[in-house]
């Protein structure tokens, strides 16, 4: 499966807690949130939702494309957050 990101690095908010926060032990996830700069990997929509693998990379989608590759993601064992 396609599991590039083609985004450029970010650079880290004010209040970003920090770049390994972002990859730390599944039982302490604290992503940090999404923002208007984030872009959804199909379609360059406003991402709403992050798909994250156990590998360690992540997608990012819109909330059209969300639902509509969800169940897939799902099946691969992405954790997807959705926002609140
Ligand atoms: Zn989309």
């Amino acid at each position: 499966m396609h599991c590039s990101t083609p985004h450029e690095p970010r650079s880290p908010e004010p209040t970003d807690p920090g770049p390994t926060e972002e990859y730390a032990m599944t039982t302490s996830i604290t992503t940090p949130s999404l923002t208007r700069l984030d872009r959804c990997d199909r379609c360059g929509a406003a991402a709403l939702v992050r798909a994250t693998f156990a590998s360690g990379c992540e997608l990012l989608f819109c909330g059209h494309h969300a639902r509509a590759h969800a169940p897939r993601l799902r099946e691969l064992g992405a954790a997807l957050r959705l926002p609140d």
